[in-house]
């Protein structure tokens, strides 16, 4: 039987993300991956995890393993909202969706306001999850300016502002640059979005992840009616649980929930239960600390390593938090082809092609840098630096 001829349009136009295909070769021990986006397992707090989970089935397994609301679990929704009230806007549990992480967030927000054709603005580069999720409902992508401080707002057209379903953007230690928006552009991206009557999605998974100072305030903070908010526990709990939300007006929300009903009537119950009953009496805010210091020692570690060995005119952005840095080689130099060398070498990482919606930039790659020791975070950089240098 011939199968592709089955497929939808839709389906044929999917492609494997590139760097799922270069985990592949990653999963090999000898190779030294700064390719993963994956968070460090050291920071998963086991121990508060198994307390919780038997707590929740000892005392309360028979709702904890049962079908439940489409929204989520009401009290984990209520700290949600309490805590996303914290920088400004009043937010309330109405406004909460509770997901199946927060890459669901993303093909909900195609589901919910995507036609074909439909603009959606994009940072440059953007998160590549992002770009896979939208492409399924075919819109037609506007790179923004972006730089080192960030989405630069100043750069959008009002035609392009007005014609747009909604901006994507990703404020903090941006995937894949570990770039940070400063206070001067968030303030001009509230400015042109009020002007133009522009939906914002902010996509914040980072966030809590800064090394010495914290972010300026959130989007959601300064335009809660037009900002879609998405966060995640991946990052700050761990990314097995599969759990995140999303903060929008209620009319919003309610779509979410309908839309979310049809692909999986809702987030594990248990997973759900679980994370509450960590969370509750404010283990976060313990917890959130040792992985700011594990992170920002793991990029010193990286910037000190590239600083070393790196021929002249290679740069990079030294990241305020996150996970990630961003690689700018010299013109004429490709990083997808280096890859090749890179990874002969057993060294790792992702080409920046796909993180660009529109024109590439292909002298451009990202390093993760929390996965890897110290040692090999040294070695790896000086494969790479000698393969630029060549
Ligand atoms: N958004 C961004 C910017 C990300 O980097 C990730 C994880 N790589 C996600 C969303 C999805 O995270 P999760 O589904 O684990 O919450």
């Amino acid at each position: 039987m011939s199968y592709s001829q089955l497929f939808s349009q839709r389906a044929t136009a999917i492609k494997s993300s590139v760097i799922r295909e270069i985990l592949k070769v990653t999963a090999n021990p000898d190779v030294i991956s700064f390719a993963g986006g994956l968070p460090a397992p050291e920071s998963f707090p086991v121990a508060q995890m198994k307390a919780a989970f038997d707590k929740v089935l000892v005392t309360d397994a028979q709702s904890a393993l049962q079908y439940s609301t489409t929204d989520g679990y009401a009290p984990l929704r209520e700290w949600v909202a309490s805590r996303m009230s914290t920088d400004g806007a009043t937010i309330t549990p109405d406004q909460v969706i509770i997901v199946s992480g927060s890459q669901q967030a993303l093909d909900l927000i195609g589901k919910v306001f995507i036609d074909e054709g439909d603009t959606v603005l994009v940072e440059t580069p953007t998160y590549l999850g992002a770009l896979q999720a939208f492409s399924l409902f075919a819109p037609k992508f506007v790179s923004v300016a972006s730089d080192e401080q960030g989405l630069d707002a100043s750069q959008l057209t009002a035609e392009d502002a007005q014609a747009a379903k909604f901006l994507y953007a990703l404020p903090n230690f941006q995937n894949p640059t570990g770039r940070m928006m400063s206070e001067e552009r968030r303030a001009k991206l509230v400015e042109v979005a009020r002007a133009n009557d522009l939906l914002v999605v902010e996509d914040d998974p980072y966030g809590a992840l800064w090394y010495q100072a914290a972010p300026p305030a959130s989007l959601l903070s300064r335009m809660p009616e037009r900002v879609i908010h998405m966060g995640s526990f991946s990052k700050v709990l761990a990314p097995g649980l599969r759990l995140g939300y999303i903060v929008a007006p209620v009319e919003i929300a309610r779509k979410f929930e309908q839309a979310k009903q049809a692909t999986d009537l809702h987030t594990s119950t248990i997973a759900q239960r679980v994370v509450y009953e960590v969370v509750k009496d404010g283990f976060l805010d313990e917890h959130i600390p040792s992985i700011r210091t594990l992170y920002h020692g793991q990029a010193q570690v990286m910037l000190e390593a590239l600083s070393e060995h790196m021929p002249n005119g290679v740069v990079w952005n030294v990241p305020a938090g996150g996970m990630f840095l961003w690689v700018t080689l010299p013109d004429g130099l490709n990083a997808e082809k280096l890859l090749e060398k890179a990874v002969a070498r057993n060294v790792a990482y992702v080409p920046g092609t796909p993180f660009y919606a529109n024109v590439a930039q292909d002298n451009t790659l990202r390093l993760a840098f929390v996965t890897v020791p110290a040692e090999k975070i040294r070695h790896g950089v000086a494969q790479l630096a000698q393969i630029f240098g060549e």
